[in-house]
């Protein structure tokens, strides 16, 4: 066997988390001891924490353990980024994709790492506008390039399954700072990400 992928659960607050969801299931007006339900609590205890993995991960980190001295100032655009998040009003899934570009300033970084600094933020209890602003400020913090811009395109189940019940409203959030505060380099990025933003 070449590559194992291994998941570790910290034993305290798997337990912890199992007890309340074996509460909260009882409380919804369920058996929680019903065949089914048996090992839910346990999955779901799981899931939450791979959910939220983010908070342990350091997104400078991701982008300094690939950075690479390189005189290109040309728009590097990444685009369609899927994402997965948790609203943290009611820890119920949005999901969409992140859009994002910068303008090296002597610094680039691994494309992937764009991607893996998205996957830190979202999976942790979000709102779309933090979430935004948040990749925009840690790119421009890390690689000090000219200019940030991120956008991203986002449905919220709290909207869809509840509330309001909008089935196809998207929320589409944006953050730019340095070049792309300039009307004709924001205009670039939107023409090249395709986006209906206007
Ligand atoms: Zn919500």
């Amino acid at each position: 066997m070449a590559y194992t992928k291994i998941e570790q659960y910290e034993e305290k607050v798997t337990s912890g988390l199992i007890e309340h969801y074996r509460g909260s299931i009882g409380l919804l007006g369920e058996d929680p001891d019903r065949e089914g339900l048996v090992k839910t609590p346990e999955r779901v205890a799981k899931a939450m924490q791979f959910l939220t993995q983010g908070y342990q991960i350091d997104p400078k980190v991701i982008l300094n353990s690939a950075k690479f001295h390189e005189d290109v100032s040309e728009m590097v655009i990444v685009k369609d980024i899927e994402l997965y998040s948790l609203c943290e009003h009611h820890m119920l899934p949005f999901f969409g994709k992140a859009h994002i570009a910068y303008i090296p300033n002597g610094w680039i970084t691994g494309l992937s790492k764009i991607a893996r600094v998205v996957d830190t933020y979202s999976r942790r209890l979000q709102v779309q506008e933090r979430l935004t602003t948040q990749i925009r400020d840690v790119i421009q913090q890390t690689l000090n390039p000219l200019g940030v811009a991120v956008v991203i395109e986002a449905s919220h189940l709290c909207m869809m399954m509840r509330g309001v019940q909008k089935q196809n409203s998207v929320t589409t959030t944006s953050a730019f700072c340095g070049e792309f505060e300039k009307n004709e380099t924001r205009s670039e990025f939107i023409r090249l990400i395709g986006s209906k933003l206007h």
